[in-house]
């Protein structure tokens, strides 16, 4: 029965495959094509749609494929929260590039395992050449090693562990973080969690985190980080590394880069960059000197899931010398044949960051890259910064809306009532605001998110998104206002109501 191994249980062949396919394009065309008419998400609770899947137990028969797959495009564009509609403003989750829809059923189909260089041959060399492009698209020198890696947050424990083998004491790598418990990292307040989530899982714990005060303008204050190592030099600690962000999550600004660069080297601290989403801008000319410094940088993250549009998942680390990658993560156990018959070096990728068996995710990264090119992401990213500015106008010259930030392509902003009874009072616009958010958040016509700027609750909108458009941009204040509105007039009634 073996010999003439027949499966039709998971072998699906040629005609069958294309009738299937061509099923699924066609769904995924149509998807794509109408993605405007459809509410940015079904906005339906989680009771709900687990209730639309049912209870059946593990299938003990299979099913045909052509079948599942009908049912499942369905459920999927009845019942999900579009990204890629040109109203989804939100976090920072980009618009996916359609070709990476198409690169990624290519590298499912090829399936190379990117963990050794003999099992991609091809793919290793593709993600290699991604990595330089990478490189040359924020401005620094395209001979930077890295990794792919599945987001920031991973490209940052990359850097991170990388910048923490180069800086340590060597006993590091066999005597852990138990005896060194007085290395210290630095990093401002704005900088995202990844960094709790790093001294926490590796070992040292989030009082290793010193967080640095920002200035009014968000920048961290350069002058007390300083200070900052200064003194923990001098009661014994072995300062490691500085973090600066290139685009903060909630308002978009990036630290005086150049500045910390000088302090890195002044202390000899690894230096590295959190650029997962603002550092693409530098690809713009205009914009370089806000991102002066990054070539100094000994690690940068970027993630070209944000403002590269790549489908998820796909982030990148960035150093400046690769050999700290191999430092930190290369092992060469007995059972691996990688390392290249003769002659040329194999550069196996689980020599250079976390992961062992590794897909191909580079492939929808180099092919956007392509299909894009410099000058096209220079035009897009321009777009969305310029929306986001025209985003914040309109705010400005909106009686009841207040302009915060504006920075990048991330614009916050709130809903402030006309009455002198309520558009001071700190607490009730932050309770309005809250309330707001969550109703526009149900009601599926725009997606925002929100940010916390000085202790005022804001409405938050980053674009990155090549769908968005300025028709979108007008409409979306127009809703506010009006959903604004109805929020208020129901909040103030109640509050009157106890009060009174
Ligand atoms: C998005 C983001 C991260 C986390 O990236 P993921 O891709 O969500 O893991 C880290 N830092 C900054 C500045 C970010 O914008």
């Amino acid at each position: 029965m073996i010999q003439n191994r027949h499966n039709p249980e998971i072998e699906i062949n040629k005609n069958e495959f294309q009738k299937i396919g061509y099923q699924l394009i066609d769904r995924v065309s149509d998807f794509l094509d109408t993605i405007r008419q459809k509410p940015v998400t079904c906005g339906e609770s989680p009771s709900t749609l687990a209730a639309l899947l049912g209870d059946m137990p593990l299938p003990e028969n299979g099913r045909s494929a052509e079948l599942l797959l009908a049912e499942t495009t369905e459920l999927l564009f009845k019942h999900s929260l579009f990204n890629g509609h040109p109203k989804f403003m939100a976090y920072i989750t980009s618009s996916a590039a359609p070709i990476g829809s198409l690169a990624d059923l290519l590298a499912a189909t090829v399936n190379p395992n990117v963990g050794a260089q003999i099992l991609s041959p091809i793919a290793t060399e593709i993600e290699k050449q991604t990595i330089s492009w990478l490189a040359e698209f924020i401005g620094v020198p395209s001979n930077r090693g890295g990794i792919l890696v599945s987001g920031g947050n991973m490209a940052n424990f990359t850097g991170f562990l990388a910048g923490r083998t180069a800086k340590a004491p060597k006993s590091i790598k066999t005597e852990g973080v138990n005896v060194l418990d007085k290395l210290t990292f630095y990093c401002s307040k704005t900088t995202h969690t990844w960094i709790e989530k790093a001294a926490v899982i590796f070992g040292h714990g989030t009082n290793a985190i010193r967080w640095i005060v920002t200035d009014a303008d968000h920048k961290m204050n350069n002058t007390i980080l300083q200070e900052t190592i200064q003194a923990d030099i001098k009661q014994g600690y072995k300062p490691i590394m500085v973090i600066g962000t290139a685009g903060d999550v909630s308002t978009g600004v990036v630290d005086k880069l150049k500045e910390i660069s000088i302090i890195c080297k002044k202390y000899d601290l690894w230096f590295h960059i959190d650029g997962a989403y603002g550092i693409p801008a530098a690809i713009i000319p205009s914009m370089k000197k806000i991102f002066e410094g990054i070539e100094d940088a000994d690690s940068i993250a970027l993630d070209p899931h944000k403002w590269l549009y790549s489908p998820l998942e796909a982030g990148c680390t960035l150093v400046k010398d690769p050999k700290h990658l191999l430092d930190t993560f290369s092992s060469h156990p007995d059972y691996y044949n990688f390392d290249g018959a003769e002659g040329e070096m194999a550069h196996n990728f689980y020599e250079y960051g976390l992961q062992n068996s590794r897909g191909f995710r580079a492939l929808k990264v180099w092919l956007a890259l392509q299909q894009i090119g410099k000058k096209g992401y220079q035009k897009l990213i321009a777009e969305d910064i310029e929306l986001s500015e025209l985003l914040s106008d309109l705010a400005k010259a909106n009686e009841e809306l207040e302009a915060i930030t504006q920075n990048l392509s991330i614009s916050t902003f709130r809903y402030v009532p006309r009455e002198s009874k309520y558009n001071k009072n700190e607490n009730y616009l932050n309770k309005l605001n809250e309330v707001l958010l969550n109703k526009l958040q149900a009601g599926g016509e725009v997606f925002l998110s929100n940010a916390v700027v000085h202790e005022k609750y804001c409405l938050r909108a980053c674009i990155v998104n090549f769908r968005t458009s300025k028709r979108d941009i007008e409409e979306i204040i127009n809703i506010i206002v009006r959903e604004g509105r109805k929020v208020h007039s129901e909040l103030s009634q109640v509050i009157d109501f106890i009060k009174s």
